[in-house]
């Protein structure tokens, strides 16, 4: 009795198991040692099948990020529509926010300041002067970073560590960019900058093996925005309907990793 106590009552799925219960039978699925943050699939002429290749954090990885990898290369195999695309678009976010919270902030490349450096100003708001106003309102001038926008119409923000030429740590926050649009407050945008900025000053740390980005000591400091409760409410209700409205009027991009 003790010793089955010590097992996983629920060892999670793997990939075999997944492809079997979903009836997929023509896919291999192969870890790449070389793939850090990307996944792809190829068609093997000869036996007729795919294969996906996955970088080596996703191997273990929950079982609806498995799932989602499935799914998205069952529709990277289809014929083309909005729709497809349209979901095919939210399942590579969703893997790639998996993939980019295994691997802890990127700081391999070096970047060019002048990239980002006076190219701030989106439709309503410049995100240089709103982090500086932040950066001295909340963070006693401490949080050392640079700010760009997102591609037009992403849905993430996040964090990423790289170099400058003189091999300096330089802090980048990437605005998602359905925040650059004139329908979204102020109290939003500064939400979402504030909840970036949080993460340099609270950093993420390993605990039994995996990566804690949202600890404790996050959220109370994530709670001490003053409109916080306003922009969650904000991002949860108000944004998605913004996406909505946003990509009626979209043509249809597609995404490739
Ligand atoms: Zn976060």
């Amino acid at each position: 009795m003790h010793e089955q106590l010590e097992l996983p009552l629920f060892p999670p799925i793997g990939f075999k198991a997944l492809l079997d219960q979903k009836g997929v039978a023509h896919l291999s699925i192969k870890i790449n040692p070389r793939l850090k943050r990307s996944w792809r699939v190829r068609l093997d002429r000869f036996k007729g099948c795919y294969e996906l290749f996955i970088p080596p954090c996703c191997a273990d990885a929950p079982e609806e990020i498995k799932a989602a990898l499935i799914d998205w290369v069952l529709l990277a195999c289809k014929k083309k529509s909005r729709n497809t695309r349209r979901i095919k678009r939210a399942l590579e976010e969703q893997i790639a926010e998996y993939i980019r919270l295994q691997n802890g902030p990127w700081h391999g490349r070096v970047f060019d300041r002048e990239k980002v450096e006076g190219k701030t100003l989106g439709c309503k708001y410049d995100l240089a002067l709103l982090l500086g106003h932040i950066n001295a309102t909340y963070f006693s001038d401490e949080i050392k970073a640079l700010i760009r926008w997102g591609s037009p119409r992403s849905k993430t923000s996040f964090l990423s560590l790289r170099r400058d030429n003189h091999d300096n740590r330089l802090n980048l926050i990437t605005i998602a960019g359905i925040y650059n649009h004139p329908d979204v407050p102020r109290y939003a945008i500064e939400g979402v900058i504030f909840h970036e900025m949080a993460h340099i000053k609270s950093a993420p740390f390993k605990r039994a093996g995996r990566n804690i980005i949202h600890g404790r000591e996050f959220k109370a400091l994530e709670r001490s925005y003053p409109h916080y409760r306003q922009w969650a409410f904000w991002e949860k209700h108000d944004l998605p309907k913004l996406c909505r409205n946003d990509r009626k009027k979209a043509k249809n991009r597609f995404v490739f990793f």
